[in-house]
């Protein structure tokens, strides 16, 4: 009988494995992917550490959690700065004065504050959605050409009906800053993530291709406490109706050419193209690979959303007033399966970030074990 059996070898999952292996605990981790590291999987391809999952920068302001990761990987200084692609207008981001200097024309943040206070003006009142927040924030020409199109390709809902807190996640800066997140701490593991969650699971019997919910009462028989970081709703066999989720389709090509579009993502914000990003994976290591050596191919990913249907991958969360009612009525069924533990972004239902989820993790291993 294990002390914990894992159910997913994603970071949550690593994060609690590594701590209850220091703490003498027996665990048995097991993962339905061929692989383990969850959604921050990372494979080579011709020297290139592909984000097989979607493009992955870690950065936090929490140093516990900055110490914790560098002490199972070394991180280059990447620093996340997206380009904006409208129709073939580019812009930086976050919104900062480069912004405001390629929508406007203006030099000074005197100049830009005006236009974006007199644009505000519009929304009266505490912002009710994602609009009107985006409008309180950045004025409605930033909304119209950077966010809109991009956010309802990425939601597939109308601004009008997504949370204002998803818009809340960008800085807006009026210096000349294009640092993508307000973050202290930011980097790429050197060695990829795939290996920085190996070394996590060092020393921890984990099974890959298995999934728990396929066999659950025999794995429930294993050990004394169980972990599961898998959706929530699919714990419960979707019996209160299923959460929303969105998913995403990842287009990936090998192009023998050494530099694609000279950053590694430029998100496509207007409303017709059918990709929401595309990252150019090569540009996360600074065009080196591991040993320093010039990656002379490139490999880039298409970034396509979709609503999520049974058998999809779930990756976002929707975390609207409709989806949060549901998800608390099986956090109340949850709170009665005495032996069970639920963690992590799917087993949460939260919008985490790998630092959150990192932090969530050891927070939960100091109150277990
Ligand atoms: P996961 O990584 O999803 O791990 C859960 C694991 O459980 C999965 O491997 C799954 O296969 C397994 N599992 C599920 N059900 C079962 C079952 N029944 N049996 C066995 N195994 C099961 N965060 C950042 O900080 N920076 C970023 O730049 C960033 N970019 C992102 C881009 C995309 C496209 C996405 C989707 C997320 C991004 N994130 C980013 C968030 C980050 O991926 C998550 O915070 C983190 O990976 C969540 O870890 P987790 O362990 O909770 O979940
Ligand atoms: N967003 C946008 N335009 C952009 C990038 C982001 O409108 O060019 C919005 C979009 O709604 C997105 C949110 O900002 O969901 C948060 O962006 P972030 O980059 O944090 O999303 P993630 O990395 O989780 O996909």
């Amino acid at each position: 009988m294990f002390d914990y059996l894992i159910v997913g070898a994603g970071l949550f999952g690593a994060v609690f494995a590594n701590m209850a292996k220091k703490r003498g605990k027996s665990v048995l981790v097991i993962e339905k992917r061929p692989h383990i590291a969850g959604n921050v999987y990372s494979e080579k391809i011709e020297g290139i550490d592909v984000h097989k999952y979607g493009a992955h920068i870690f950065h936090t302001n929490n140093k516990q959690v900055w110490d914790f990761v560098n002490s199972f990987a070394e991180f280059n200084r990447f620093t996340n700065s997206p380009v904006a692609n409208y129709k073939n207008e580019l812009y930086s981001l976050p919104f900062n004065m480069y912004t405001f200097n390629q929508m406007w024309g203006v030099s000074k943040p005197e100049e830009a504050k005006k236009i974006i206070d007199q644009q505000r003006q519009e929304i009266k009142g505490i912002p009710q959605n994602l609009e009107e927040q985006a409008i309180s924030l950045v004025g409605r020409d930033i909304f119209e050409k950077l966010i809109k199109g991009y956010t309802e390709k990425q939601w597939g809902r109308s601004c009008k009906e997504l949370p204002a807190f998803i818009i809340k996640r960008l800085p807006v800066r009026l210096t000349f800053d294009n640092n993508y997140f307000n973050a202290l701490y930011q980097g790429i593991p050197v060695c990829g993530y795939t290996k920085m969650v190996e070394r996590m699971f060092d020393g921890v019997e984990v099974k890959v291709n298995t999934d728990y919910l396929e066999n659950k009462n025999k794995f429930d028989d294993l050990a004394k406490k169980i972990i599961y970081t898998g959706p929530i709703d699919a714990y419960f066999g979707y019996k209160l109706g299923h959460l929303e989720y969105r998913s995403v389709r990842f287009e990936t090509e090998l192009l023998d050419v050494d530099n694609f579009q000279g950053n590694a993502a430029v998100n496509y914000t207007d409303a017709e193209t059918p990709w929401t990003r595309i990252i150019e994976h090569k540009w996360f290591t600074f065009g080196k690979d591991e040993n320093g050596n010039e990656l002379h191919k490139t490999v880039i990913s298409k970034e396509f959303s979709a609503e999520w249907k049974i058998g999809d991958e779930p990756y976002y969360p929707v975390n609207d007033k409709k989806n949060e009612e549901l998800y608390n009525e099986y956090r109340i069924l949850a709170g009665q399966e005495k032996k069970m533990i639920f963690g992590g972004r799917l087993g949460e239902y939260k919008y985490y970030d790998m630092d959150q989820v990192i932090d969530a993790a050891l927070k939960c291993a100091d109150e277990c074990l």
